[in-house]
């Protein structure tokens, strides 16, 4: 392992019933709440009716940012900062998915911040302070809500950068499975490739001795495994909806990752696509991750070999280690077309007229990638495989 220390400071709230926990915990930080949520589905399914009431019991005054982005804009981040800096709000509360999470975290930063938040993407400024945030996930997949981190797209730059802070880990995260009944079967699918994919990034690293690390990833995968070919078919069953949740939450909470480096070059990857195309994040991670394995099967064949044999079990007998890891690949690729993922660019009709320009955005930092420093042919060669 890696020196390391851990640090994560949200307190989680799980399980049914516990949106009554915000009578306990909005209090703690102030009057004047920012409610931040996305395009609706709050209205939906009552959950905004539910936590209005709550906040009005409490006396809050309730001020609203509402049209979040799937894919976070700056532009909205904007918006928020604005009304936090003219209202004077105390505690930001993010009502949603991953995205508007994130887009909650990037207006608590750039509500203490003079210049713009952009700045904090483009590294050239890091953030020094955040108004208290907090969360109630209505959707199992980024993890957002009990780490520190925050993915916003620049639609003039068509850029999409993750950035982070510890002053943005979210005070408390509610999380209540059935507030995630009503996420549609596409999102559903797109939520488990991705918190799939975080643990992924953390299961391919170099750091040496991490057995329970390994354990504790393949655990994860293998219980996402169980539970999603049953979910798709049934979503509103409680303790599918909640097993999974928890997963989402445990693979990116750094829980299973101390002391060691993950890759993250295909996060990287994937976010220029969405840049430029505005797919879902969970989509394009189904289509380029297996290509990433592939075009890095050298860098440790036993690692993928491993994946093979205790996630996919892969039967090894009379095969090469090559073979038997390259086997793995493919019943990856076959679990996530299984539950309905796409597994080509050509599924949202991307064809190969932006490869320079998605291979330019992903490079702009340099190379990329802990477990393979990625080139831009590199790039390039794993878009191209996964036209
Ligand atoms: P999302 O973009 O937050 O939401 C996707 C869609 O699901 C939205 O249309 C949303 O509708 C809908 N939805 C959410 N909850 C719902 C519910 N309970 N019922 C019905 N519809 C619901 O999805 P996400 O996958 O959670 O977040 C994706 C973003 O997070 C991407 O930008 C990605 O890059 C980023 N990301 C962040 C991290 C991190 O650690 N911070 C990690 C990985 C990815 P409404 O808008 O109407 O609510
Ligand atoms: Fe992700």
């Amino acid at each position: 392992m890696r020196s390391f220390q851990f640090y994560n400071p949200t307190r989680l709230i799980f399980g049914k019933g516990q949106l009554e926990a915000l009578k306990t915990e909005v209090p703690k930080y102030g009057k004047k709440v920012l409610l931040v949520y996305g395009g609706g589905s709050i209205k939906r399914n009552g959950l905004y009716d539910r936590t209005l009431s709550i906040l009005s019991d409490i006396g809050a005054e309730v001020h609203e940012l509402s049209g979040v982005e799937p894919n976070p804009r700056l532009s909205t981040v904007h918006e928020g900062v604005e009304i936090c800096k003219s209202k004077g709000i105390d505690l930001i509360l993010a009502v949603g998915g991953g995205s508007v999470i994130d887009c909650a975290k990037a207006i608590a930063a750039g509500a203490k911040y003079d210049g713009d938040m952009w700045d904090f993407c483009k590294r050239t400024a890091m953030p020094q302070d955040a108004l208290p945030l907090a969360t109630v996930l209505t959707m199992a997949a980024t993890g957002s809500e009990m780490n520190s981190g925050s993915v916003i797209t620049n639609q003039d730059t068509q850029e999409k950068l993750g950035w982070g802070s510890p002053y943005v880990f979210p005070a408390f995260s509610i999380l209540d499975p059935e507030h995630t009944y009503s996420v549609p079967l596409d999102q559903t699918v797109y939520g488990m490739v991705d918190m799939m994919s975080h643990v992924l990034e953390h299961y391919f690293h170099l750091d040496p001795n991490t057995p329970v690390q390994l354990g504790f990833c393949e655990t994860l995968l293998r219980t996402v495994m169980e539970a999603a070919p049953k979910l798709i078919h049934d979503l509103e069953n409680y303790e599918l909806r909640e097993t999974i949740l928890y997963c989402g939450t445990m693979a990116l909470n750094s829980m299973v990752s101390m002391g060691l480096a993950g890759d993250w070059a295909t996060h990287n990857i994937e976010h220029a696509v969405s840049a430029v195309y505005d797919i879902p994040h969970g989509g394009g991670l189904a289509i380029l991750f297996p290509n990433w394995m592939k075009h890095n099967l050298h860098v440790d064949v036993a690692r993928f070999k491993r994946l093979a044999i205790n996630v996919f079990e892969v039967n090894p007998e009379g095969k090469t280690d090559e073979e038997i890891a390259l086997e793995g690949i493919e019943a990856l690729r076959t679990f996530w077309t299984s539950i309905g993922a796409p597994s080509r660019l050509a599924d949202y009709d991307i064809d190969d007229s932006q490869i320079d320009t998605m291979a330019d955005k992903a490079m702009v930092f340099g190379p990329f990638g802990n477990f393979n420093k990625l080139q831009r042919e590199d790039v390039v060669a794993i878009y191209k495989a996964s036209l």
